[in-house]
């Protein structure tokens, strides 16, 4: 059942490369049938040729096999060739399509997926399915050898031939039972080892909290406990596995003992030739060998079932924010943006944000603070589309966000999120990702409004300079300023900056404000800031508390109200109370 599946699923990926199969199958048929054509020459040798003394025929038959040979070697030689494009064109036909479908799931998939598990599915599944193509084609092999071998035994004794045949049909048959507990098996095994390279990874980013809180004996005795767990499920996966392959071979020793002797007493009593057992014989020390090619490869077939069950519950994840059949193309932002009665919460005890409503006008500078949790940045991510809300609506000029394409609404937006990610390339790459047309001067400009560019020139590669693995060789206030460009040279019509200046010192940072206030008079501006101080600049401040604006207004207004407000003013400003303060209008 597991293979029928298998085998349906791979022919997905095998479509393109069908010829390329069926020339692989062929080759497996033409040296199943020349090796069976080999055995069964010994019978002729010895009764048609060496015991008459034709010396004609015997020069007849070795020139026969000697020229079979020859293709036998071309044929391999070629075959071997074919087979390695085949199974690269399938595997990476496999990587294309889980790459690809990784790109439009939703951010609760990556929230919920651990990075390391997906990474496995990419490397050793996809191990695991080309082993069981090599071992697919072998098995092929064998199984026609065993066939050809079958037909030839029937035509030199079929009593003989019979008492093969079921023993060898019990061979290949035997396997089946225990087969299905030993893909099952390999799966569990499969998706421990997917936890495991997933707790490996998270080890690597997390070294200097390891080495920083001396964690290290906690970190091992988990990866130990890890290992005791893959221990039990490997012995399990294995040894089904193993006496899959062992059952055939024990199968087969009671059919060649059954052979031996029941032929022997037959050559004995002149039922058969003596070329005729001899032939057998030749054919059991052949069969023995397939059974053995067969059971050695079972065990990678069952392998690559496992694997290609995972692969396959990657793609059938459903992406769960997807355009609309008639989603519209968003038109350029031009009027406001409302969020009417939106509630949404991440799962059913994670809350996000509840019945919340609010208007932002194009060219507004808004600020939203509030606690630690209160569902800030969960309003970005529903403005971004990263998720969807569970009630309620959000409009662009009185346009539902669900209706029109993701693609349209996010070219209207720069966003520079909290967890800065940069790419492992250079500083000017990592600036256009922005904008992929963007001119270098373009990305210059980013750059000085970024106030990054003084720096990258002081760098010997300047804008050329890598930035190391996922921005490593930079500054945290670097990579944040590099993402501000990057977000910068979009031009886009919403700027969303989601403490994007945390990083940054006193007077870079009051550069960037200044950068940011002068942006303001081209477009729209929203900022998540813990800073309460940038809210000063801001022509409305919405303040959440518990994933619902308790306030919301001006500066000076909230001031005046003494609710939250003031309460986070007052702690960040404890001797400046009573500040007034020129606001941005
Ligand atoms: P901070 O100022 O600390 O960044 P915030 O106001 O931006 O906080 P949010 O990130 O919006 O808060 O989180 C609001 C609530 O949603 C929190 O209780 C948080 O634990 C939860 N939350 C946020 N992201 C997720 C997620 N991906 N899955 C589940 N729960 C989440």
């Amino acid at each position: 059942m597991n293979l029928i599946w298998f085998l349906k699923e791979l022919n997905k990926y095998i479509a393109p490369y069908r010829w390329l199969a069926i020339l692989l199958i062929a080759r497996g048929l033409f040296e199943a049938a020349f090796e069976s054509s080999i055995r069964m020459s010994l019978k002729f040798i010895i009764d048609a040729a060496i015991i008459p003394q034709n010396y004609r025929l015997l020069g007849l038959i070795l020139l026969l096999l000697g020229a079979g040979a020859i293709v036998f070697v071309f044929i391999g030689l070629v075959g071997d060739f074919w087979a390695a494009r085949f199974n690269i064109s399938v595997i990476n036909n496999i990587r294309h399509s889980m790459f690809s479908h990784l790109q439009t799931l939703s951010m609760e998939f990556f929230g919920r997926r651990s990075a390391g598990d997906i990474i496995n599915c990419f490397s050793a599944d996809t191990e695991q399915v080309e082993n069981s193509l090599s071992y697919g084609f072998i098995l092929v092999l064998e199984l026609a050898s065993i066939l050809f071998s079958a037909i030839f035994m029937f035509s030199l004794n079929w009593q003989l031939g019979l008492i093969s045949c079921i023993g060898l049909t019990l061979c290949v048959l035997a396997p089946a039972q225990i087969g299905q507990t030993a893909t099952e098996q390999n799966y569990k095994l499969r998706d421990k080892q997917g936890e495991i390279a997933n707790a490996i990874q998270e080890n690597i980013i997390s070294q200097s909290v390891i080495k920083l809180f001396g964690l290290q004996s906690r970190t091992i005795n988990h990866f130990n406990s890890n290992l005791r767990q893959l221990k039990k499920v490997y012995v399990k996966a294995k040894f089904s596995s193993y006496l899959v392959q062992r059952i055939p071979t024990l199968v087969f020793v009671f059919v060649q003992l059954a052979v031996i002797c029941i032929g022997a007493v037959m050559t004995y009593k002149n039922m058969i030739t003596v070329g005729t057992l001899a032939s057998f014989q030749i054919f059991l020390v052949g069969l023995n060998l397939n059974i053995l090619s067969f059971t050695f490869s079972l065990p990678y077939l069952i392998e690559g079932i496992a694997g290609m069950q995972r692969i396959n519950i990657l793609l059938a994840e459903i992406t769960q924010i997807q355009d609309a059949p008639d989603a519209i193309e968003l038109p350029h932002f031009s009027r406001e943006i409302s969020f009417n009665n939106v509630t949404f919460n991440y799962s059913f005890e994670r809350k996000g944000i509840n019945q919340l409503s609010l208007t932002i006008k194009k060219g507004d500078f808004v600020v939203f603070v509030g606690h630690s949790g209160a569902g800030k940045s969960t309003i970005v991510n529903l403005l971004t589309r990263f998720y969807d809300p569970d009630q309620g609506s959000i409009l662009f000029d009185d346009i539902d966000l669900r209706s029109c394409t993701q693609k349209s609404l996010r070219e209207q937006i720069g966003l520079v999120s909290q967890e800065v990610i940069l790419f492992n390339t250079s500083i000017r790459e990592n600036i256009r990702m922005g904008y992929l047309e963007a001119t270098d001067e373009e990305v210059e400009t980013a750059a000085k409004n970024a106030e990054i560019h003084d720096f990258i020139l002081t760098l010997p590669q300047g804008y050329d300079t890598p930035v190391g693995d996922r921005g490593g060789q930079l500054s945290g206030g670097q990579r944040q300023r590099i993402a501000l460009a990057r977000a910068l040279v979009r031009n886009p019509a919403i700027l969303i900056l989601d403490e994007a200046t945390s990083a940054l010192d006193p007077a870079t940072e009051v550069e960037i404000m200044n950068t940011i206030e002068h942006l303001t008079k081209e477009r729209t501006v929203i900022m998540i800031t813990h800073r309460i101080a940038q809210a000063l600049r801001a022509n409305r401040i919405f303040v959440l508390e518990n994933g619902q604006i308790v306030a919301s207004g001006r500066h000076a207004d909230l001031l005046e109200e003494k609710g939250l407000y003031a309460t986070l003013w007052q702690q960040s400003h404890p001797a400046n109370t009573n500040l007034t303060v020129q606001t941005h209008s």
